[in-house]
């Protein structure tokens, strides 16, 4: 493995300066950053370590990722690596995701508080439950989990599916009736897209689900011109203001390839950063929120997990081939 050039203090000032965000990002704070990026460079060598980061996490970790992606990409990036570490700077079932398909490789989460509402609001024996009741009236249910799952609940389900998948994986099952845990949200806008009976799970992020049609009606207000840019974990309400649903890589390539200059990034704040830092010559508005979970994974954080190779991510063999099972049919069917 070839060592990544790090960038220097003022390269990396530069490069920040479109998130406007200078009191964050001073010189002092960019010189702090730059020697610890140039560390985390020498330690992937080291470790032989690779660095995936989901695209709601800090701008200074994109710094440090060899691959920045949606759940999905990073999913079918997790199946390809071969280098000995994984560093996963996302939340925990992401690193999970990465471990049950490639489970010879040491998958490392820096810190082990980074959750997700949305995963926890289901577990395995409440779904266990509400499947055997609900196969009574519909014999012929499958159940598709959203990838922001445990591995105990991927494990017995059907089939998994990301933002940018569900409406297409759901079509393609060889059923009329479908659970779908646990965004009631993103049930709600595969229903909207599906002729099949879609079985929602009463569940939510609370990042998206706080963000109001209020709030999109006021900005297009002012700013008239602007396109709405809508991840579909929001509210039905908010995505019918929508000029396009997408998942975060669907709106990274939208905001590319439209010919439109001002969007409003309606999603975690991380991916507004990212537009900002790889589209500088586009205008992005923010009515965005924070995930405390994502914005829990650190710069010095993924340092110290690379130099005392914590955390690693271990798993029950018999979960891991229940869900690698769920995730590779997943795989199989959005090829
Ligand atoms: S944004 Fe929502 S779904 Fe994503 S990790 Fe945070 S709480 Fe979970």
């Amino acid at each position: 493995m070839t060592q990544a050039a790090a960038p220097s203090a003022q390269e990396l000032y530069e490069s920040f300066i479109p998130l406007g965000d200078p009191a964050t990002y001073t010189p002092e704070a960019c010189d702090r950053l730059a020697r610890t990026i140039a560390e985390i460079n020498e330690l992937k060598v080291v470790r032989r370590a690779v660095i995936l980061a989901h695209n709601y996490q800090r701008p200074e970790i994109f710094e440090v990722a060899d691959f920045v992606g949606d759940s999905l990409e990073l999913a079918q990036k997790a199946t390809t690596v071969d280098a000995e570490v994984i560093v996963f700077c996302g939340v925990h079932f992401m690193a999970e995701t990465a471990k049950i398909l490639n489970p010879k490789r040491t998958v490392l989460l820096p810190d082990l508080r980074a959750g997700c509402s949305l995963a926890d609001s289901v577990d395995a024996d409440s779904l266990e439950d509400r499947k055997e009741e609900l196969k009574k009236l519909y014999p012929d249910l499958q159940v598709a989990c959203y990838v922001n799952t445990t591995a105990e609940v991927k494990a017995v389900c059907d089939v998994c599916v990301t933002s940018s998948n569900a409406i297409r994986i759901v079509e393609s099952l060889p059923t009329n009736n479908v659970l779908f845990v646990p965004d009631e949200n993103l049930a709600a806008h595969v229903q909207e897209n599906t002729k099949k009976n879609v079985i929602a799970w009463n569940g939510n992020c609370y990042v998206h689900h706080q963000i109001t049609p209020e709030q999109i009606e006021n900005v297009r207000k002012h700013l008239p011109h602007v396109k709405v840019i809508v991840h579909p974990e929001c509210r039905s309400d908010v995505l019918q203001l929508a000029d396009a649903v997408l998942s975060t890589s669907g709106m990274i390539k939208y905001a590319k390839e439209s010919d439109a200059q001002e969007f409003l990034v309606v999603t975690e704040c991380g991916l507004s950063d990212r537009l900002l830092l790889e589209l500088p010559e586009k205008k992005f508005y923010k009515s965005c929120k924070l995930c405390a979970y994502m914005k829990m994974i650190t710069i010095d954080d993924t340092l110290r997990s690379l130099k005392e190779m914590r955390h690693p991510i271990e798993l029950e063999e018999s979960v891991r081939v229940g869900a690698e099972r769920s995730l590779r049919r997943m795989l199989e069917l959005s090829a």
